[in-house]
């Protein structure tokens, strides 16, 4: 008999996974509380950066040059435009550099140096040497994940559940109970449900909250930034991170001071995004128009500080941290329930 996978939650990890298993044509049943995709998810958002350079580590960077190519595969196989190759410039100490490079070198990943004033609308933190990752990029998240929804919309073997929240898994049974009470079960299951996965497993993760700013930029400098890398290590502070507008997408920053740990998904009594020194991140940053705002959270180990895949039960399996570099890494974690259920 055809094997079933169950997913829970259909931000990205959840839409990649169901993919994956059904073009292994496995029988897949995704539930999600809300719609499918959930503009409440982590996932759902204009843009995700995409890169592979890991300074540091070798094989972190061969792993995801793997990520990347996996990335332009399931564009073509979806056949929508997701990517946009524009690159990521990060700020460096000038001794942090040949290391960085000898890494970029050795692991086949495209990296050069540029002099920071190659940009003259970003910050850079003094002192500092722009490194340029020319095959990076700009993932357009909400376009990915449409495009999957899309894509498990027409196959026979999978049914998506929209507005069916799971009030308990049962990992020895790799069973999920849903609110009415069904239970829905599985050859493999997977809880893939962002910062909300301590409402249903329980493994020791960190919350993190996140505010991003959104930007106009002055009509002069429209065509130059719709040219521009994406970039991070960035500001006076070398703790902000910007994506560039282009195909559709508006300007995003945001910086690390900006991230608190919290008990909770939910809101805050304080504006956040009032302390983004837009000063300290972009030249004439006045010229530039604050278009919106956006609040969001991504879970990371207790431990190791990143994302984790665990197995709680014989064959449940949790995404039950995402981490911050969670969307760019979820065919990995895909990848790895395919392998789980012997395809
Ligand atoms: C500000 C910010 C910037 C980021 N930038 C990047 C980046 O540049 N690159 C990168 O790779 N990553 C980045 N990340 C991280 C990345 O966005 C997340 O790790 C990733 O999107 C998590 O995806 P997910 O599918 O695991 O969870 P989510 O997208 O949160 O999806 C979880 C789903 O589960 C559903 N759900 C929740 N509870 C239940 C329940 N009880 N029953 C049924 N369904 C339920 C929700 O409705 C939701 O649809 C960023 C995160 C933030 C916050």
């Amino acid at each position: 008999m055809t094997r079933h996978v169950v997913v829970v939650g259909a931000g990205v990890t959840g839409l990649l996974t169901a993919l994956r298993c059904a073009r292994a044509g496995l029988r897949v049943t995704v539930l999600d509380s809300g719609p499918v995709p959930n503009p409440a998810s982590t996932s759902h958002d204009e843009h995700r950066a995409l890169r592979a350079l890991e300074p540091g580590d070798v094989a972190a960077t061969r792993a995801s040059a793997v990520l990347h190519r996996q990335w332009l595969e399931l564009e073509s196989l979806l056949g929508t435009r997701f990517y946009r190759r524009v690159g990521v410039v990060t700020g460096w100490p000038a001794d942090a550099v040949d290391g960085a490079l000898d890494v970029a070198r050795e692991a086949g990943v495209p990296v050069s140096v540029v002099e920071p004033e190659k940009y003259p609308h970003l910050r850079f933190p003094a002192g500092s040497v722009g490194l340029v990752e020319a095959d990076a990029g700009v993932l357009l998240a909400d376009r990915v994940l449409d495009a999957a929804a899309r894509w498990l919309r027409e196959q026979p073997r999978v049914v998506l559940r929209p507005g069916c929240p799971v009030r308990e898994v049962d990992a020895d049974t790799a069973s999920a109970v849903t609110a009415d009470g069904t239970t829905v079960r599985g050859d493999v299951l997977l809880v893939a449900t962002g910062p909300w996965s301590p409402e249903l497993v329980d493994v020791p993760t960190v919350l993190h909250r996140q505010t991003t700013v959104y930007l106009r930029p002055p009509d002069d400098l429209v065509p130059w930034w719709e040219g521009a890398p994406s970039a991070g290590r960035i500001g006076d502070d070398g703790r902000a991170w910007l994506l560039p507008p282009g195909g559709g997408t508006q300007l995003k920053i945001s910086s690390a001071s900006l991230c608190r740990e919290v008990a909770a998904v939910g809101d805050d009594a304080e504006e956040w995004s009032d302390r983004l020194a837009l000063s300290s991140v972009l030249d004439d940053h006045e010229r530039y128009t604050v278009t919106g705002t956006r609040t969001c959270h991504y879970a990371v180990d207790a431990q190791t500080g990143g994302g984790s895949l665990v197995r709680t039960g014989p064959s449940t399996w949790a995404r039950a941290a995402s981490g911050g570099d969670g969307f760019r890494t979820a065919p990995a974690v895909a990848g790895r329930i395919a392998e789980e259920v012997g395809t």
